[in-house]
């Protein structure tokens, strides 16, 4: 296959993904090991195709817990199984200036499911709809509380799914629940993963456009785990670019500095404020303040909370408001 094919005098490149299961280990029926073979070729698929992958009783049962996070979340009772969390993001000076909603899922069947196991279980079968509108519903709720608990001003960001990009749906009923709950749209950040963001085409350019048309604020998640270069980044419609934890740890490296400075700059002359995420160090924190990063986010400075713990926590930490 890596030599392509000649047909006609032209060379056709293909691919082949191939999964492989053996008698008598992974069966001892026909039907049994070609369809264990066939799951080890979604894995090869999967994992960047071109490639091999073995059958194995750990890919059965990853594979037996998608199913089940499938069968459960198209049955979920959202209110009673779903609670949003909020963790704090702090600016230079070390102040809380604004809250990441993180949808945690308890079901009475499985138990917790982590949002990176069922989100995108939930975009592959439709059920991401019910799932960002009811956060987003939720979040524009509790904002009026959040506020009588932190009276000076603050940002809420709001994960939405790659599956929503260019959905006019999605547009009409943000726009619905905001004027449902009054709530001032400025103040809220809608955030984009960076590999979708990038994949897609005019389209995208205009529905990003169209919603901070209604006033809210966009952010590219996770920059620094796909490909895209910063200047291509940079020319879109984007208010906020968060960097990924993968490029915060490497970018804080002592001979790294510099490229944090540069990366960040280049942000700040097109008008775009930049978050680091997944802040767990000291030294990371410090280096990120000097190359000037706007806002950090991360374990060392607070894990995200459901309202009530954030409450008490904001509490004992009104001291650094401002
Ligand atoms: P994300 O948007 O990149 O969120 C950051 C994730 O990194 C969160 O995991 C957070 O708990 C974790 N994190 C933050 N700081 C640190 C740190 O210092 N160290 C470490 N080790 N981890 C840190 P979480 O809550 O499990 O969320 C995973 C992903 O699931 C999110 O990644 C986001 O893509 C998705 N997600 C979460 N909530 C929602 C939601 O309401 N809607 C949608 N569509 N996606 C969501
Ligand atoms: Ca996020
Ligand atoms: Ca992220």
């Amino acid at each position: 296959f890596s030599y392509g094919f000649e047909l006609e005098n032209k060379c056709l490149t293909l691919s082949a993904s191939i999964g492989i299961s053996s008698y008598p280990n992974d069966g001892d029926r026909v039907f049994q090991l070609v369809s264990n073979a066939d799951l080890a070729m979604y894995q090869a698929k999967k994992t960047g195709r071109n490639r091999v992958a073995l059958y194995s009783n750990a890919l059965a049962e990853d594979d037996r817990r998608l199913k089940e996070i499938e069968v459960r979340l198209k049955d979920v009772d959202a209110d009673k199984e779903f609670t949003p969390y909020y963790m704090p993001i702090v600016d230079k000076e070390g102040k809380y200036k604004g809250f990441e909603v993180l949808l945690r899922w308890h079901s009475p069947h499985i138990g917790w499911v982590s949002p990176a196991d069922f989100i995108p279980v939930a975009e592959s079968c439709g059920v991401y709809e019910m799932i960002d509108m009811w956060v987003i519903e939720q979040t524009f709720k509790n904002y009026t509380f959040l506020q009588s608990l932190w009276p000076t001003p603050f940002t809420i960001s709001i994960n939405v799914s790659s599956a929503e990009l260019n959905s006019d749906r999605f547009i009409t009923q943000l726009e619905e629940l905001s004027v449902r709950y009054a709530i001032p749209v400025g103040s809220f950040i809608l955030e984009i993963t960076e590999t979708f963001a990038m994949e897609q085409s005019v389209d995208t350019i205009d529905w990003l456009d169209n919603i901070r048309q209604l006033g809210f604020k966009i952010a590219i998640d996770d920059f620094g785990t796909g490909y895209t270069s910063l200047m291509q980044m940079v020319d879109y419609p984007v208010d906020v670019i968060k960097f990924d934890k993968q490029l915060v740890e490497r970018i804080t490296q002592v001979k790294q500095q510099h490229l944090a400075k540069a990366l960040i700059n280049l942000c700040h002359i097109q008008g775009i404020s930049v978050v680091a995420e997944g802040i767990e160090t000291q030294s990371q924190s410090s280096s990120l303040k000097q190359a000037n990063c706007d806002f950090q986010q991360g374990f060392l400075i607070a894990k995200p909370m459901p309202l009530c713990e954030l409450q008490e926590w904001l509490n004992q930490h009104r001291l650094q408001a401002g």
